[in-house]
């Protein structure tokens, strides 16, 4: 593939500090292709070390305090529209960046680089328009709220839609006048890397967005920093919990967290059945069902299970037919896990589930190269069974059937997770009745997986703190200050 920014050979080629590829002072990087478990084969990128990482933070500092602060919201969003330009006009790059180490299909990613585009114009349109609040003299003072930028922050995301976690915490910060440092997951880092360098083609000043790799140490680096003021993290829930514990023992800095989950989808009997399929298929299977907020426990009501069930072997196993395909093949729908520790975990869950059934569908080994894993189903798992309990993050689905809406409920809601959930309906009274009673972020009617700029993505319970994306993104980035003004001429 010939590159219009970068070529092979010179793609990102350090961290990008300052607007500046500088090689970092830690241990190389090798990146391995899932499809083939072979070494990708580009110059090792070397890691962040905490020397590096400081000079990263006095960067971003001194551009907080510096010329960044003096763009008006107007010069803010204008440079983000310009940003969201450049990333169409190099998707192609990104796109193949972005699949050439993780093993996700181009054609999957693809799909995504408008939507990134999308979060960087919606914040572009707000950075402007994000006012405070005012308030009266009633009581003898005029009192003025004023949305502060929070200063400099970081952002620690996971691997399975990289640029899309780095347009929901980076849009949303630059638009309010913060700073960000983006830790990209050492296991593909290139599309994160290549974007920090459109940043700067796009105008912004040094310093603004910057991005460092490496492992979980340079995060913990990040997330313990004293001079970071916020981190935003899309991860695990226990990496969640060690970055929360970092941010409390260092410099209590604010904390948003988007982690895991073990999303219900509930089926029931009046349901449009094809695109019902559709969405249950493509809710576990979509990205391998590497995805937070992938609907892996199906609940179906009794009198239609039999054929449902049925379809939608029939479907995983068209889609298990696929397998093998290179991922940088624009015909590939299907790919691989991330990598050799993600095919041992996810095998790992099948296999423990096989001592007590057989998979419905799937659960083979798959004997080529790469590490695919057949979209496989287990039904009724017993209630305790790991499979059922604990977020797989594979193409593993767990389906029961119940009778009544308040067994389903009941079922949906039993988990520790709260992160999305999907119901299937054409009685409007009943989707919404079921949508209120799933203790989740976000629930879909008739579809599952969707998520976009205006609408705030984020988790109950195990599956996180606070929200990303739509106007409630805005508040995590910024700190209110209340101004009184004595009203002399009252007094
Ligand atoms: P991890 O939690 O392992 O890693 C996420 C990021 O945190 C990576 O950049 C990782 O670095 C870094 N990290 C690892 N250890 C530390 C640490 N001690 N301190 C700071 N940073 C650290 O998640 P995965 O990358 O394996 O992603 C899969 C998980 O992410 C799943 O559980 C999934 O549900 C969740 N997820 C949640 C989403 C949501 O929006 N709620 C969206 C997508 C995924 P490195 O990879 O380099 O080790």
């Amino acid at each position: 593939m010939v590159s219009k920014l970068f070529t092979v050979d010179d793609c990102p080629s350090g961290l990008f500090l300052n607007n500046e590829w500088i090689p970092g002072e830690g241990e190389p990087l090798r990146f391995t292709n899932s499809a083939d478990g072979e070494l990708v084969d580009i110059p090792p990128l070397h890691t962040a070390t905490a020397s590096d990482i400081d000079k990263a933070v006095s960067y971003a500092q001194a551009a907080f305090t510096g010329e960044w602060s003096t763009f008006s919201g107007e010069k803010r969003g204008l440079l983000l529209h310009k940003l969201a330009d450049l990333i169409i006009e190099h998707a192609e790059e990104l796109a193949y960046f972005e699949s050439r180490c993780s093993g996700i299909p181009i054609s999957f990613v693809r799909r995504g680089i408008p939507s990134m585009a999308s979060v960087f114009r919606y914040y572009a349109g707000w950075a402007d328009k994000y006012k405070g609040d005012y308030f009266p003299p009633t009581d003898g003072f005029y009192k003025i709220v004023e949305h502060e930028p929070i200063g400099v922050c970081a952002g620690i995301t996971a691997w399975n839609a990289s640029l899309l976690f780095l347009a929901w915490k980076s849009a949303p910060a630059l638009a309010t006048g913060n700073t960000i440092i983006i830790k990209p997951s050492e296991k593909s880092p290139l599309g994160t890397l290549a974007v920090g360098y459109l940043v700067s083609k796009a105008g912004f000043p040094p310093g603004v967005l910057q991005v460092v790799i490496g492992e979980g140490l340079t995060g913990h680096l990040l997330s313990s920093h004293m001079k970071i003021n916020k981190v935003s993290f899309t991860g695990s829930t226990t990496t969640g919990r060690k970055i929360q514990d970092a941010a409390t023992k260092s410099n209590l800095k604010r904390v948003t967290l988007e982690l895991g989950g073990k999303s219900p989808a509930v089926v029931f009997d009046d349901a449009d059945m094809q695109k019902t399929l559709f969405w249950c298929s493509f809710g576990i299977t979509g990205n391998t069902g590497q995805v937070c907020a992938a609907t892996s426990r199906l609940f179906v009501q009794e009198t239609i299970a039999e054929q449902f069930v049925n379809s939608l072997k029939e479907s995983f196993q068209a889609i298990a037919e696929g397998m093998g395909g290179d991922p940088l093949n624009p015909a590939t729908t299907y790919g691989p896990v991330i990598d050799k520790l993600q095919y041992d975990r996810v095998s790992e869950f099948i296999q423990t589930a096989k001592h007590d059934l057989a998979p419905a569908v799937g659960g083979e080994v798959y004997r080529g190269k790469g590490y695919y894993i057949p979209p496989t189903i287990f039904l009724n798992p017993p209630e305790d069974a790991k499979v059922y309990r604990e977020e797989v993050f594979g193409p593993v689905l767990c389906i029961k059937t119940f009778k009544t809406e308040a067994e389903a409920i009941q079922l949906a809601n039993d988990t520790d997770y709260g992160l999305a959930g999907s119901v299937y309906t054409q009685d409007l009274k009943r989707a919404l009745r079921v949508s209120r009673a799933i203790r989740g972020g976000t629930i879909g009617v008739n579809c599952a997986s969707v998520v976009g700029p205006q609408v705030p993505m984020g988790g109950f319970k195990l599956s996180g703190v606070g929200r990303e994306m739509g106007e409630y993104a805005l508040r995590h980035y910024t700190e209110p200050k209340s101004i009184w003004i004595s009203n002399y001429s009252a007094a």
